[in-house]
């Protein structure tokens, strides 16, 4: 559910902005988070004022901090003395406290408007639905909502040992993470992880346990995450996508993910669970 905020409480509130430049968010010079501000101090939102929305708190607790407002100003660009800009991966890595989920969101909501300004399925311009999150096209009726794209994510240990792998697209970082994949259409994320293992890595796995999940906004993923057994097979990367896997022992592991991030949590939780075997 998205509301727009009448003029007036934009106007009076202090809140959280969550401004969009391209693929960057506004911040204060110097500083690595989300403005707390009055619009005012904003001087290069004159022309968006009617633009300005408010992201609604996803749950109870987030009730009582201050309203979250979200602008996107499309590639445009900001030159100001008091404010810069950061990219979103970097933000969220830097500073946690407003919350992957709020800043992710604020994304995927932005992501979305910008790429479903035309309808799929007749092509003629949308409009924004003001009580909930989606656009509507007005001649076919056909309504689209922000994309959620299901991954799996697994961990597969082998006694001591843990497959971590580096994808060929992170090779410069020299991290190894837990494999994971996009859930197919008409596919279980069970058999998504059957065959997302098989395909990068050669191996085949046993005992697949749910763990915990975790939104992932670029752009849209949803992060399902399994802890797994090895069953057979010898490694054997898939080429387009894995520059090398390995079997690790847990003490003696490689760069690996940090731990607010899902395969960061996967890894720390298979390396307590062999440690209370
Ligand atoms: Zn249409």
């Amino acid at each position: 559910m998205m509301i727009k905020r009448s003029d007036c409480e934009i106007e009076t509130e202090i809140g959280q902005w969550i401004i969009f430049t391209k693929g960057r968010i506004v911040i204060r010079k110097g500083e690595i988070n989300v403005p707390l501000a009055h619009i005012n101090e904003f001087t290069f939102l004159e022309n968006y004022r009617e633009e300005v929305h408010q992201l609604p708190p996803l749950h109870e607790s987030a009730q009582k901090s201050p309203p979250v407002f979200v602008v996107d100003l499309g590639a445009e660009t900001i030159e100001d003395e008091q404010w810069d800009s950061v990219s979103l991966r970097h933000l969220l890595f830097e500073q946690q406290d407003i919350g992957f989920s709020v800043v992710g969101r604020a994304w995927q909501y932005v992501h979305f408007l910008r790429t479903h300004q035309f309808c799929g399925q007749c092509g003629s311009h949308t409009e924004r639905v003001n009580w909930e999150m989606a656009v509507h096209c007005h001649r076919c009726h056909h309504r689209s909502y922000p994309r959620v794209s299901p991954c799996i994510i697994v961990s597969i240990h082998n006694n001591e040992k843990l497959l971590l792998a580096k994808g060929v697209r992170h090779k410069e970082a020299n991290m190894y993470s837990t494999l994971a994949g996009f859930v197919e259409s008409g596919e279980s994320l069970e058999e998504a992880v059957h065959r997302e293992v098989f395909e990068e890595v050669g191996v085949k796995v046993k005992n697949l346990r749910y763990i915990d999940s975790q939104p992932w906004p670029f752009p849209h993923s949803i992060m399902v995450g399994f802890i797994a057994e090895y069953e057979s097979g010898e490694i054997r990367c898939q080429e387009n996508e894995i520059d090398d896997a390995q079997w690790f022992s847990v003490d003696a592991l490689p760069t690996i993910p940090p731990p607010f991030s899902i395969a960061g949590q996967l890894i720390a939780k298979t390396l307590s669970q062999l440690a209370d075997k």
